[in-house]
C-alpha cells in the first residue's frame, strides 16, 4: 500500500495536481472480506467490487466499517439492480436508461457513474459516447440517483502509454457533459490516468498481489 501511495503522489507531482483530488478505490474482487477489513485498518475507505453476488457474501463482515464506501465496478445486469442498490454506495457501471430506471426504483440514494465504451472490443460493456447525452438526461430525471461522472476501461495492454488516448477521450467527454468525476486507471496505468485527470483510480493487483483466475 505504501508503494501505491508513493506512485500516486509522484504522479500527482508530475501532473501538477493535489493528492486529495484523487480517490484510491481498492479493488478487492476475488479476495476474502478480511482483506477489506485489513485495508480499512490501514486507512483505505473506498473499495471496488466487480460481482454483486460475491460482494453480497462479504457485506456482513464489512458493513460495520464506518465511512467505508463501496463501489460496484463490474457490469450490472438490470435483474440484479435491486440487490446492488442495497449493497453499494456508488455504481460506476451504469450504461443504459433502463438500468438507471431500475436503480432509481429501489428508492435508496445512490451515486452513479456512467461506464463509457471507447474501444471496439465486442465483449466490453458501456454506453457509446454518442449515446451519453440522452442517458445523462434520463439519469438526471431520477430523484434517487446522483450522477457524478464517467468511468472507462481501455483494452488490456501492458504499456500504460497506450491507455492515454482513452483516458484523454473520457476526460473530454466529461468536460463536454459537465461531469466532475473520472474513474480511470488500474495497477499498470494509473499514473497516466492521473496525468489525464483521473479523480478515481481503481487498483487491485498493485495493492493485494495477483488474483486467482475465476
Ligand atoms: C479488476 C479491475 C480493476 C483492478 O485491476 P488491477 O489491474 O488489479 O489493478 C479495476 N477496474 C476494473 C473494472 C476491474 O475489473
Amino acid at each position: 500500500m505504501e508503494a501505491v501511495e508513493e506512485r500516486i503522489e509522484k504522479a500527482c507531482r508530475v501532473a501538477g495536481r493535489h493528492r486529495d483530488e484523487i480517490t484510491l478505490v481498492a479493488v478487492t474482487k476475488v479476495f476474502p472480506a478480511a482483506i477489506i477489513c485489513e485495508a480499512y485498518e490501514l486507512g483505505l475507505r473506498h473499495f471496488g467490487e466487480n460481482y454483486v453476488q460475491e460482494f453480497a457474501g462479504k457485506i456482513s463482515t464489512v458493513s460495520n466499517l464506518r465511512d467505508a464506501c463501496f463501489h460496484l465496478i463490474g457490469h450490472l445486469q438490470s435483474n440484479k439492480a435491486r440487490t446492488a442498490a442495497g449493497l453499494f454506495h456508488t455504481i460506476q457501471t451504469v450504461d443504459t436508461p433502463k438500468l438507471a430506471k431500475r436503480l432509481d426504483e429501489c428508492a435508496v440514494p445512490l451515486n452513479l457513474m456512467i461506464e463509457v465504451k471507447l474501444s471496439h472490443e465486442d465483449a466490453k460493456a458501456g454506453a457509446l459516447p454518442e449515446d451519453l447525452g440522452p442517458l445523462i438526461d434520463a439519469i438526471r430525471e431520477c430523484p434517487n440517483l446522483h450522477l457524478t461522472g464517467l468511468m472507462t476501461m481501455p483494452p488490456w495492454t501492458e504499456q500504460a502509454e497506450l491507455s492515454r488516448p482513452y483516458f484523454r477521450t473520457l476526460s473530454e467527454l466529461a468536460a463536454r457533459h459537465n461531469l466532475r468525476d473520472l474513474s480511470m486507471g488500474m495497477s499498470h496505468d494509473f499514473e497516466v490516468a492521473i496525468e489525464e485527470g483521473a479523480t478515481h483510480v481503481r487498483i487491485g493487483t498493485a495493492l493485494f498481489g495477483s488474483r486467482k483466475k475465476v
